[in-house]
Formats: structure tokens, sequence, C-alpha cells
């Protein structure tokens, strides 16, 4: 009978304490059998990645890229030893893999980099004969084999990069939820458990705010077609199958809302409404990794002047402030700021199909007195930009029109 190999990721809830490691230990035991070739990643226990980001800001504010990584990658090997060692005292085979072991190979910017190639001649040997090897999530090596991190959350895509290196026949994701649902169930009660979502809309819906998946491991496994499933490590439930088959999805317009907090807004007045004065506002923001959200640029009534506005995450705001005052490129009459401000978004493949969902959405909103401030929309989400006061009421009206309560 041919083997099956499967990918199992734990979460820093999941690890979070040694009864959980116990519990997740039991976890990955239960997947054990004759034919099955287990691998695990881990993630930090939780809170452990962001207490060595503190340690390292009361060093200083421009701690030195290449050891800020290989700082925080230090979180996994404690939870990966921690698991390892505990299968061990049960009498398993197990150990701990760094990504240097192996290795890992990635690619980009320190804190930011992609997996790019995993070794697993090592690891397949290994599962082959019986062991279980626990893999460091949320890192890897460059080509100056130095140790990088591929992002916040990043043991997602060390997960689904696994699997494709392993050609795998499952990944499960273990998290603290037991799936992905219609909305973040922390903001909304009757947020409820989606069986099937597709990459596309899964993809929206992390990068619009919800943190069950990383953004980037939901393209990693769209890529690679990777069918993945979220499950809960604290209780035993069905999850959801996230992935590309067409196969029996419900006819849900809606799939799912996301919303994001600390979004603030910047409108500049009165800037010359010529060609290349958008390209100037944004060069010193990109030049300084500042993330620009939503955009609009008002028509110019006069022809001569206009005024932009972007939104950028809270944190950026006052360098963002200061790099505006200070380009010689523009030139305008006054600049404009809004913090504590939330981007609300509904997604669903069945808007492409289904007219008149714009107006469903302001609809319901107006009628609970929520202002919209900015709006932005693609073929399968459609965002606004609200007061974080009204988030959760936003939330629930929403929830409520398209049917998901
Ligand atoms: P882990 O540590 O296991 O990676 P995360 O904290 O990254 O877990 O992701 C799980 C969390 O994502 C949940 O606790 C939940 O509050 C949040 N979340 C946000 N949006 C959703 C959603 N639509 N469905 C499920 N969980 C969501
Ligand atoms: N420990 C890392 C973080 O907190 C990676 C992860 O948990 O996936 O971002
Ligand atoms: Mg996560």
């Amino acid at each position: 009978m041919k083997s099956k190999t499967i990918v199992l990721k734990f979460g820093g809830t999941s690890v979070g304490s040694i009864e959980r490691i116990k519990i997740v230990s039991k976890i990955i035991l239960s997947h054990k059998s004759k034919n099955t070739r287990i691998a695990v990643i881990s993630s930090a226990m939780s809170g452990v990645t962001n207490e060595l980001i503190k340690k390292s800001k009361s060093i200083c504010n421009n701690f030195d890229h290449a050891e800020y990584d290989t700082l925080l990658s230090t979180g996994e090997q404690v939870a990966c030893a921690l698991i390892a060692g505990n299968l061990k005292s049960l009498g398993y085979n197990s150990r701990s893999w760094l990504s240097w072991q192996l290795p890992i190979l990635t690619e980009g910017n320190y804190s930011n980099s992609r997996i790019s190639n995993i070794n697993t001649k090592n690891i397949k040997k290994y599962m082959k004969e019986g062991g279980i090897p626990i893999v460091a999530g949320f890192q890897g090596i460059n080509s100056n084999f130095r140790i990088t991190t591929i992002g916040r959350s990043g043991s997602d895509a060390s997960a689904i990069m696994l699997a494709k290196f392993l050609n795998a026949d499952e990944c499960i994701i273990y998290t603290d939820v037991d799936g992905v649902y219609t909305t973040d169930p922390r903001m909304h009660k009757k947020a409820k458990k989606i069986k099937k979502i597709f990459y596309d809309e899964m993809l929206e819906m992390s990068s619009l705010g919800s943190k069950v998946m990383q953004p980037t491991s939901v393209q990693d496994a769209k890529l690679n077609k990777i069918d993945i499933t979220v499950k809960s490590s604290f209780v035993k439930k069905n999850g959801t199958l996230i992935t590309g088959s067409k196969k029996s999805f419900s006819d849900q317009i809606i799939t799912g809302i996301s919303s994001t907090k600390d979004d603030a807004k910047i409108t500049i007045v009165g800037v010359k409404d010529k060609p290349g004065v958008a390209a100037a506002i944004f060069k010193p923001l990109s030049d300084n990794s500042i993330n620009v959200d939503m955009v609009v640029q008002n028509i110019s009534l006069n022809k001569k002047e206009t005024d932009i506005t972007f939104t950028i995450k809270a944190d950026d705001l006052k360098k963002s402030e200061k790099l505006i005052r200070n380009n010689k490129k523009i030139q305008f009459k006054k600049l404009a700021f809004d913090k504590n401000l939330s981007k609300i978004s509904i997604i669903g493949v069945g808007m492409i199909t289904t007219p008149g969902i714009t107006y469903r959405m302001f609809k319901s909103l107006a009628q609970k007195k929520i202002n919209i401030m900015v709006i932005s929309t693609s073929e399968i989400k459609i965002s606004v930009l609200i007061s974080n006061k009204d988030v959760k009421k936003a939330i629930a009206c929403l929830h409520k029109e398209f049917n998901l309560d």
C-alpha cells in the first residue's frame, strides 16, 4: 500500500504552554499509522515572538536586520525542541529540525523573505524510517547563510511550502478556532464556520484582515494547488477546506467579512492637478516602505487643483506626515489627518455574477448611520473605510444583510 505524507502545523496558542505541548503531541500521534508519514511545523509559543521584538526595541529602534531575524527565529526553536523532546519521552522517534539544518532557502529582505526551496532529502529518509521531524516554522536561510524570517504568522507559509516540497497528500493547519468563519468569531457571535472556501476568497479575506491564515501562505497554496484544512487543536471538530476545486460549493454570494483596525487617512488638499503629481507624492512613502492602501483623487473642478486621499497604518502616520511636508516636489494648501479608522470588506466570488451588491452594502451601513469615508473594490470584494467605533455594528449589519447569520 502506498504511504501517505501529511504536514501538520501548530500555531502559537496551540503550543502556548507545556500542557498544550503535551496535547499537540497526542494530536500528532493520532495521525500516526503504518502507512502515514508525518512532518510537523511549529510556531513559537504564543507571545514569545512579541517579547523578542520588544527586547530588540529596548536595545534601539533600528536594530540590525539580520540580528533581528536571528533573534526572532529562536521562539520556534524552543517550541520544536519541546514537542520533539516530549514525543521522545513517550518512546517515539522524533527530532527538531532548524531551517539551516535542512536547509530551508529563502529570497528577499530580512523579516519579509519568501521560501524558495526546501531540501527534504534528510527528513524524507527520517520519515521513511518512522521518525517524526518537528521543523521550525517562520524561518529560513539566505544566500549568505544568514537566518531569515518570512513575515509575521509565517509558519503558515512554512507549512504550505513544506507540503509542496514533500509532495504531501494533506496539509492541516491546527489553530485556536475550528475553521475559517464568515467573520472573526471573536468580533461577531453569529459568525458561522465555512465548510469550503476558494483560494481567491481566502486570499482576499486574509489580506483584508482575517488573521486566521497568513496571506502569503494562501498565495503559495494557490500557486502550488495545495488544499489546506484549517482545524482546531482545542476541540475535535471538522474544519474548513481551502481549495481551488469547484466541487460542492454553496451558492452564497458573499462568503465572508473581514476587518482591519488602526488604519489612518491622510488628505492632501489643493495639490496641482498635473501628470506626475501622484507619483511624486507616493515615491518617498514607497522608498520608506510605507504601505499605502486605499487611494482616491477628487475630480478637479477648476482643472488646476485637486485633493488626494489615501490610507496607511496608524503607526506610519507621523513618518508619512513628515515625508509629505518635506517633499520639495509637491505643493499643496493643507494636510488633513484622521486616525482610529477601520476597513470593512465583504468578499465573495458570487459578486462577479450578482448585481446590486454595492448598493446593498451601502444601504445597510446607511441604515445604521455608519459614515463611509473611502471605498475600494475588486472583482470579488468591496471595502469601505469607517470609524473604529462602528466596526462591530458594521460587521453585524452586513453579516445579516448577506444572509450569513
Ligand atoms: P495561530 O497562532 O494558530 O496561527 P492566529 O491567531 O494567527 O492563530 O489565527 C487564529 C485567529 O484568527 C482566531 O483566534 C480568530 O480570532 C482570528 N480570525 C480572524 N478572522 C477569522 C475568521 N474569518 N475565521 C476564523 N478566525 C478568524
Ligand atoms: N512566531 C511567528 C509570529 O508570531 C510566526 C508564526 O507564529 O507563525 O509571527
Ligand atoms: Mg497564525
